[in-house]
């Protein structure tokens, strides 16, 4: 079920947009400020956020332009206000990926939220998982927004894992994947880079919910 987080201060469009999109197969959870959505942002796990402009204290703007800095790439739709062109741009070069001018009806919302997903289909702009964001191009990886640098070796056993999430991979494919086949290596250093790579993208690393052990096969990760 895709989850989308909606940063809106005025309560009877948050709830309307709640059940509408709720209505829709979303799981949605609703914030009324954008200090609350920049946490919510960045604690992770959306596949979309749908982001007022005009809000009380840090505005959608500021949330967005602060988002992207950080290496945040789920994809944003902002609300603007009508007759308000310079927000819409002012959105787009922010970061936000598509804007919205309400009123809107419902039947467009789903359009373009339907769009930014299909968009957002991993590759282009990054691999988001739980709360960490990693771009296999520019090589950078961030956890909860700030940057966390991997090892050459880190960097492409993620890589490996990102590849084929909810797949079991061995030992043997890890070594072969992360190494090269002709490398003569005991099976310890997978281990030792699988606990190094935990420690800096898992929660908690003593029960990682990323990388999961399956005794006697190897490894499956879980986006
Ligand atoms: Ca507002």
């Amino acid at each position: 079920m895709k989850r989308i987080l909606i940063v809106e201060d005025e309560p009877v469009i948050a709830a309307g947009l709640q059940d509408d999109l709720e209505a829709e197969g979303y799981s949605v959870q609703a914030v009324s400020d954008g200090d609350a959505g920049l946490q919510s942002a960045r604690a992770g796990g959306w596949d979309l956020i749908l982001l007022d402009v005009m809000l009380p204290g840090r505005d959608g703007l500021s949330v967005c332009r602060e988002l992207r800095r950080e290496g945040n790439g789920t994809p944003i739709l902002m609300l603007t206000a009508l007759s308000r062109e310079n927000e819409r741009i002012t959105g787009l070069d922010v970061g936000a990926d598509d804007y919205l001018t309400k009123p809107f009806a419902s039947g467009e919302l789903h359009a373009r939220i339907r769009a930014l997903l299909r968009r957002a289909t991993p590759g282009v702009a990054g691999h988001g998982f739980g709360n960490c964001r990693f771009d296999a191009e520019s090589a950078r990886f961030y956890k909860q927004g700030k940057p966390v640098e991997l090892t050459a070796r880190e960097f492409k056993m993620l890589k490996v894992f990102l590849a084929e999430p909810g797949k079991i991979l061995s030992i043997d494919d890890l070594l072969k994947k992360v190494w090269g086949p002709e490398m003569f290596l005991t099976d310890r250093v997978v281990y030792t880079h699988v606990n190094n790579l935990r420690a800096k993208i898992e929660d908690d690393p003593a029960h990682p919910r990323h990388i999961i052990s399956l005794r006697g096969l190897g490894y499956r990760f879980d986006p």
